[in-house]
C-alpha cells in the first residue's frame, strides 16, 4: 500500500493518542492503588533481584584493563595501578602491579552498569546496598581498595556501622551477607581467609 501525506498525518495523531491514553491509564491506575508507606529502617526495603545499587568489587580478580572507566558514561571511576595485572588460570586470582586506587564517584554515578559487561574478569557487579549519606560531594567517593584494607568489597551505609545490638535483626543478616563475600561466585567461594589475604596482596607491596 502507498503511503499518502494524509494517511500519514491521520496516523500520527492515532499513534500520538494511543500512546498518550497507555500513559494516562498507567497513571490513573495509581491514582486509585492503596497507599504502602513502608518503615524503613525498621523494615527491610523489598529490593528486586536485578536491582541495581552501589558496586560490589572484587579487587583480587581485577587486571586494571580500565574498560569499566572507558565504558562508563560519565567518567566516574578512577583507576590508579602500578603494572599491569593478568589473571592466574589456577588460582584464579590476578597477579602482576598493585591496585593503587579503584574508586567511584556516586555524586555523578547514573548506575547504568555500563561498567559491569565489559570486564574481563567479572570483578565489578551491581550491588543490593540502596542507601549512603553523606555532607558533600567528596564523600561520596567510594575508594573501593580502602574498603578491601577493612576486608569490605562494597560500601556499607553508615547506620550499618553501629553495633549490632542498635540496628534492626534483617540489617544485621545483611552485614553479614556482606563480609562473608556471599555475592562472590568463583575458585575462592567459601574460602573468606584466602580472599582476605589476595585482596590485600592485590593492594598491599607488603602483603
Ligand atoms: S553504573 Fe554507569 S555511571 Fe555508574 S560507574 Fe558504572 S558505567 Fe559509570
Ligand atoms: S573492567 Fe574489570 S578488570 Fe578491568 S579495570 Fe574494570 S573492574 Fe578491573
Amino acid at each position: 500500500m502507498e503511503n499518502s501525506p494524509v494517511r500519514d498525518y491521520f496516523h500520527n495523531i492515532y499513534q500520538t493518542m494511543r500512546t498518550i491514553l497507555i500513559g494516562m491509564r498507567i497513571s490513573l491506575k495509581y491514582c486509585f492503588a492503596k497507599t504502602i508507606t513502608l518503615q524503613y529502617p525498621d523494615v527491610a526495603p523489598a529490593l528486586q533481584p536485578r536491582y541495581r545499587g552501589f558496586h560490589f568489587f572484587e579487587v583480587e580478580k581485577c587486571i586494571a584493563c580500565d574498560l569499566c572507566a572507558k565504558a562508563c558514561p560519565v567518567d566516574c571511576i578512577y583507576i590508579e595501578k602500578t603494572g599491569p595485572r593478568k589473571i592466574d588460570k589456577v588460582t584464579g586470582v590476578a597477579t602482576g602491579g598493585l591496585m593503587t586506587r579503584y574508586a567511584i564517584d556516586y555524586a555523578k554515578c547514573m548506575f547504568c552498569a555500563l561498567c559491569v559487561d565489559p570486564c574481563p574478569t567479572e570483578c565489578i557487579h551491581m550491588g543490593n546496598i540502596h542507601d549512603l549519606s553523606g555532607y558533600d560531594r567528596e564523600s561520596m567517593i567510594v575508594e573501593f581498595t580502602d574498603l578491601a584494607k577493612k576486608g569490605m568489597q562494597t560500601p556499607q551505609p553508615l547506620w550499618m556501622t553501629k553495633p549490632d545490638a542498635e540496628v534492626p535483626d534483617w540489617a544485621r543478616q545483611r552485614k553479614q551477607e556482606w563480609l562473608d563475600f556471599a555475592h562472590s561466585r568463583d575458585k575462592l567461594t567459601g574460602d573468606d581467609g584466602r580472599r582476605r589475604d589476595e585482596m590485600m596482596k592485590a593492594i598491599d607491596p607488603k602483603a
